[in-house]
């Protein structure tokens, strides 16, 4: 499979952020980054300004970032030509964003603030909403926010970067419960705004430039073919991307600790190949077994259903699948979370596991 990196939930002038678009490409070029998906608050304007397209060798997708009334249930949409409707309920805009052939993703989920009460935390909170695609299990400027105190903010501002660890494990936990439901994929952002005083009353300079933040969490798609990264061939190669993340080809991990790619997680059987995102029927104990490699040494934490299933340091893995369940790998380096896999989902007839 072909391994492609993008850096997701990004926002530019046309709403809260400080940067230009041509700026933010550059950026994205200049740590090698192959796509970036901007999703600005409330509006497809750089969109139909004609911004998206192959920006010299990074491909840029234009989505946006959607609330309710109360600036509630943020929801990042993509694939869209045009905005689904304004003063509409979360329900409402998720189950729009699937109708008009789009693809929709939670944002930060379960965001907290603990230290500063003028800029709130936005979580999700319409869980009855029915048709998203997948939950942003990571996301930069949430975890930098979260852990933010008087007495840390200097270093934190120093080094944006080394404070992130992991996804929070209330999201990890929900994921995998809504994963024994139904597919739901992970993705990691990074809501990179290259905030002024928007976010730090303490500082009035700019805060993480968007190349500093394009260094961390990131989204790795596969694809079975390669990109063209041609003009003429930017719709087929977009879709491939997204048909990429609406079946959980693609997993999320850290690039400040080290280089995550050629990590692969599959199941196989004696008559199939299942990847990231996949569902089959369980056929039964020591009948399929789990593959795992990583581009280097790790602690590995293979999880079903949401328990600790097994945990090994080491680069390659194969277990075998004693159990129904939808299954997916973690690796660590020392204390920090590296890479999160989607998850592959062995279950009944129904589709559950
Ligand atoms: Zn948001
Ligand atoms: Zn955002």
């Amino acid at each position: 499979m072909y391994e492609y990196i993008g850096a997701v939930h990004i926002h530019s002038r046309y709403s809260d952020g400080t940067g230009e678009i041509p700026d933010i490409v550059r950026a994205a070029s200049e740590v090698g980054l192959d796509f970036l998906m901007l999703s600005d608050h409330n509006t497809l304007r750089p969109k139909i300004d004609g911004w998206e397209g192959w920006r010299d060798d990074v491909m840029l997708l234009i989505g946006y970032e959607i609330n309710d009334r109360k600036d509630l249930n943020h929801y990042l949409a993509f694939g869209l030509d045009k905005t689904v409707g304004v003063r509409i309920s979360a329900q409402e805009y998720v189950r729009r964003v699937r109708k008009q052939g789009g693809i929709g993703f939670i944002a930060h989920p379960d965001e907290q603030r603990r230290s500063m009460p003028e800029h709130p935390a936005y979580p999700w909170q319409a869980w009855d909403a029915e048709d998203f695609d997948g939950i942003e299990i990571w996301n930069h400027m949430s975890e930098w926010m979260e852990g933010l105190t008087d007495e840390n903010k200097f270093q934190r501002f120093l080094h944006p970067l080394k404070s992130i660890t992991a996804p929070p494990d209330e999201t990890l936990r929900r994921w995998d419960a809504i994963a024994r439901e139904r597919p739901v994929i992970g993705i990691g952002g990074t809501d990179a705004h290259a905030h002024k005083a928007d976010v730090m009353g303490f500082f009035d300079v700019e805060v993480f430039p968007y190349k500093v933040m394009f260094k961390s969490v990131h989204t790795h798609v596969l694809l079975e073919e390669k990109l063209q990264r041609t003009e003429e061939s930017f719709e087929s190669d977009k879709w491939l991307v997204y048909n990429a993340l609406r079946n959980g080809r693609c997993f999320v991990a850290n690039s400040y600790h080290a280089d995550p790619r050629g990590f692969s997680f599959f199941a196989n059987s004696a008559d199939e190949t299942l990847q990231q995102g996949d569902f089959a029927e369980f056929p039964g104990a020591g009948k399929i077994a789990l593959n795992i490699e990583l581009p280097q040494e790790a602690r590995v934490r293979v999880i079903c259903n949401g328990e600790l299933f097994k945990e090994f340091t080491g680069r390659e893995h194969t277990c075998s699948v004693p159990r129904a369940g939808a299954w997916r790998v973690e690796a660590w380096l020392e204390d920090k979370g590296w890479i999160f896999s989607n998850h592959i989902r062995l279950g009944s007839a129904d589709g559950k596991c």
